[in-house]
């Protein structure tokens, strides 16, 4: 059992930081997805079950200047309690300050206080040590449940670890949950493990396809960025996305992938359209032969096939980014056809990992998210983790 789960927390106070950094909407404030504030609810519960009582910190969007009420963190407390099981939830207008400090101090075991927008103070992006020491006064523990922001050094995310010793600092049951996902693919991956990166741009994903050439077996490239490997292989790629700052980058990766064993798969073929739009006019044409005034939406139905056939036969896998435009339904078909495969994949024994933006939002809506090991809610921090990366909200709590 890990040390969180091990802890009795009665009559303690619990400071979490949790990452309740919903969408809402624009004109009802209305909370339009409310993933990340069920994500924190085992934390919450295991620690007023114990008979100890919960304090909750939180960022809200990107407030620039104060105070704004868009962003403020009472637009949640009706729908956290709901959460709760109708369990009233206090809110302090403030997160640090006297509001905070009196009803932080007269919270009683199995209650729960939600404070305001971290982020309502320039000093909790900055790191600021006295804020982080104001913040800590408010807790006896301090746990940390937000993956989402783990690779920030913020105030409440990691400065603040130094004002609790070690035995009171904690990974909240979300946290441990995804860091032993990624480490289960970092660190334990049986093989062959296929690494399946697509989405927008190479240049973001160099340092994770970098990592993974230390790691995987196979990678899978698609997406937009595939086309500028293409195009760095002597193909014509029309007008499909391309980093031309970067083919030289694709073809070291091609060259270091050589090198280490590792097979890269490219998409042979791609449903073209004629714009970029829902109702374009397409074709399935093969990826290196993509005629001028057209553009590769999507991976075509031969190298979903291969794709499939290299997810089928694996034991490890990792996704990160869509093959496609999946937001159009003309150019789905490829990112849901790898959804498939990973789910059949993971039936038939391996572990699959879906993290990081896109393909999460990919897997939900098409309703393959119970069919994979695991799908992370921290986009950029699950990034960051497979770029070999430190977060320094992992770190805060186990220095
Ligand atoms: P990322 O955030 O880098 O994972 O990129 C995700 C975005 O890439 C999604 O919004 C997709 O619509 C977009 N995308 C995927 N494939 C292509 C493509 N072939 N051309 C243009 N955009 C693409």
């Amino acid at each position: 059992m890990s040390k969180f789960s091990n802890h009795q927390f009665a009559n303690q106070k619990a400071l979490i930081r949790v990452d309740f950094n919903v969408p809402l909407d624009k004109t009802t404030l209305a909370i339009t997805d409310d993933t990340r504030m069920k994500a924190a609810i085992p934390t919450i519960q295991k620690i007023l079950n114990d008979g100890g009582s919960v304090i909750l910190m939180s960022h809200l969007g990107r407030p620039k200047e104060g105070p704004e009420d868009k962003y403020s963190l009472k637009h949640l407390v009706q729908h956290l309690s709901n959460l709760l099981g109708g369990k009233t939830v206090f809110f302090a207008n403030d997160c640090i300050g006297e509001q905070a400090t009196l009803t932080a101090s007269m919270l009683k075991a199995g209650e729960v206080l939600l404070l305001e927008n971290l982020r309502f103070y320039k000093e909790e992006e900055k790191g600021d040590t006295a804020f982080a020491e104001k913040l800590s006064k408010l807790g006896d523990v301090w746990v940390n449940d937000a993956f989402g922001t783990a690779h920030r050094a913020h105030a409440s995310t990691a400065i603040i670890a130094k004002f609790y010793a070690k035995e009171n600092r904690f990974f909240g049951l979300l946290m441990e949950a995804e860091v032993k996902a990624a480490e289960q693919v970092l660190h334990k991956a049986q093989k062959p493990f296929t690494a399946i990166i697509g989405g927008a741009k190479v240049s973001d994903k160099i340092l994770i396809i970098e990592n993974l050439l230390e790691k995987a077996t196979d990678i899978i490239i698609g997406g937009g960025m595939a086309y500028t490997f293409m195009k760095a292989k002597g193909g014509s790629i029309g007008g499909s996305l391309c980093e031309d700052d970067r083919l030289q980058t694709a073809l070291e990766i091609l060259e270091k992938a050589k090198q280490k064993n590792v097979s890269i798969h490219l998409p042979e073929d791609s449903i073209i359209a004629d714009k970029f739009a829902a109702d374009a006019n397409t074709q399935l044409t093969n990826s290196n032969a993509i005629p001028t005034g057209w553009m590769g939406l999507d991976i075509g139905t031969n190298a979903a096939t291969k794709f499939a056939s290299v997810i089928n036969s694996s034991k490890t896998i990792l996704w990160n980014g869509p093959m496609g435009v999946f937001e159009m339904e003309k150019f789905q078909a490829g990112t849901k056809a790898i959804a498939v495969a990973v789910a059949e994949s993971t039936q038939n024994g391996a572990f699959s990992l879906v993290g990081g933006g896109d393909s999460v939002a990919a897997v939900n809506q098409f309703g393959f998210n119970d069919k994979v090991s695991y799908v992370s809610t921290g986009g950029g921090a699950m990034l960051e983790y497979f770029e070999g990366k430190i977060l320094p909200g992992i770190a805060a709590v186990n220095e």
